[in-house]
């Protein structure tokens, strides 16, 4: 016999997106359950790189000052290619024109508990394995049921949200299709490392077809990773070997690292295609990666989670979702989508050498481009002009760009029930 539960919202995960949406709804007076099979401090996959825009929402959500806490270094961005580099800070933001690297077993631990501060209920260890509802119009979706070991809960709400991660189980219950699949030629891959010889800066090592970064990130820890033609991924037999031979064959990065520890072994995936998903239905939403998904070398993940959340707890609270947060998604997302087809391409050293010579030679240029990653620059209204030749690299205009995934479906997903997992 299961024990019920009754909430105005629901909400299944508790990373980015799933506690910052518990935040905003507490907030707006709303009782709130979350669940996640997770137990906090827990890590996910992912580069951890956030912008100043995030850094105004992390404030706004009250978790800023604990991740400073933490350490993560204020860093600027570099570029190197060929023994040339520009470095760049960001616009300003409240002050800040600087980003920061902070792991998610840091970041999403402090938001968990700041969503617990706020009155949500956070049910750890919980996976949620049925909808209650089909989502049709005569039989919305109102609640779910969640397992931790034997113990059964049926959660009750008007609302259920799917902040579930890409393989969101919400999606798959409701049959959510994916739309504008954009393949990528590239994989990411990172390990974990520690004391290594370290600067105020985010550094990208172009190393056409391959592109390394180090990320200083909180509590002496370090990122760094490789992303590369996937393509080439047949051909690794060890992860590990081919990651550490690729590094020591940098010897600007190599040279960081003479006393220092990989702490972890190499971690990514070549799975990196883009999507949208249909993200709304009778008393059901997704947000967060189930929504909408983009090469992680835009590293936008986590911002656009929160910048979802902000958006999307009023139009929960005013029962407009269903027409309010499609617009605005795609008024929101249009522009990077595109920008990050060129981020999911292999550079070539031609494309380095043209655009480090143009960043070089323009500052301006160089902080504009620098800023697409934190959306306050547009790479066609104040990169491109800046630049023309970079329209025959990243694409004429946005429309061009995503023309052809405009109507690229996949086959409805049905299913009624997932195994606990
Ligand atoms: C290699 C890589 C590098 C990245 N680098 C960056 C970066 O530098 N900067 C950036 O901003 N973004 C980056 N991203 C993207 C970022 O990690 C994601 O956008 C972000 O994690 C999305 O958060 P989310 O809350 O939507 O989903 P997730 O973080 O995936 O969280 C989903 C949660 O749902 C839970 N869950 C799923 N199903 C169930 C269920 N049935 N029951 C209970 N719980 C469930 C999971 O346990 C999980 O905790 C990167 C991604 C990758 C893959």
């Amino acid at each position: 016999m299961s024990e019920i539960k009754r909430y105005d919202t629901v909400i299944v995960g508790a990373r980015a997106a799933g506690a910052s949406l518990a935040i905003e709804l507490q907030r707006l007076g709303q009782r709130v359950a979350v669940v996640d099979r997770a137990t906090f401090p827990s890590d996910t996959m992912s580069s951890h790189v956030v912008y100043p825009n995030t850094l105004k929402r992390f404030e706004r959500l009250g978790v800023l000052q604990e991740i400073l806490d933490n350490g993560p270094p204020p860093l600027y961005t570099s570029w190197i290619h060929e023994n040339r580099m520009f470095v760049a800070p960001h616009a300003p933001i409240d002050g800040r024109d600087w980003a920061i690297c902070i792991r998610r077993i840091t970041l999403d631990a402090i938001m968990v508990n700041k969503a617990r501060e706020e009155g949500a209920d956070i049910y750890e260890g919980w996976t949620m394995t049925e909808l209650l509802g089909s989502g049709t119009e005569e039989d919305p979706v109102n609640g779910f049921i969640a397992k931790k070991g034997d113990q059964v809960i049926q959660f009750e709400a008007d609302v259920v949200v799917g902040a579930d991660g890409v393989n969101s189980t919400v999606a798959r219950l409701v049959g959510a299709q994916k739309r504008k699949i954009m393949p990528t030629d590239t994989m990411l891959y990172f390990a974990y490392w520690k004391d290594v010889d370290t600067r105020n800066t985010q550094d990208f090592f172009f190393e056409p077809p391959w592109v390394h970064a180090h990320f200083p990130a909180d509590n002496g820890y370090h990122v760094i990773t490789m992303n590369g033609p996937i393509s080439e991924r047949a051909n690794i037999k060890n992860m590990d070997d081919f990651y550490m031979e690729r590094l020591k064959s940098i010897p600007a990065l190599w040279s960081r690292l003479e006393n220092a520890q990989k702490v972890s072994r190499v971690i990514g995936t070549p799975k990196l295609e883009g999507y949208y998903r249909d993200s709304v239905g009778p008393g059901w939403l997704l947000v967060g990666d189930s929504s909408h998904f983009k090469h992680p070398a835009g590293a936008q993940g986590i911002g656009d989670a929160l910048h979802a959340s902000e958006a999307v707890a009023p139009m929960i609270v005013a029962n407009n979702y269903r027409s309010e947060y499609p617009k605005w998604r795609e008024s929101v997302s249009r522009e990077l989508y595109a920008f990050c087809k060129h981020l999911a391409e292999v550079p070539t050293d031609e494309g380095m050498r043209k655009v480090i010579d143009a960043a070089i030679a323009d500052p301006i240029l160089a902080r504009n481009l620098i800023d697409v990653w934190c959306r306050t620059s547009s790479p066609w209204k104040d990169v491109i002009p800046r630049a023309p030749f970079l329209a025959g690299i990243m694409g004429e205009s946005v429309d061009a760009v995503l023309a052809p995934y405009e109507d690229e479906a996949e086959l409805p997903q049905v299913a009624n029930q997932v195994a606990t997992a």
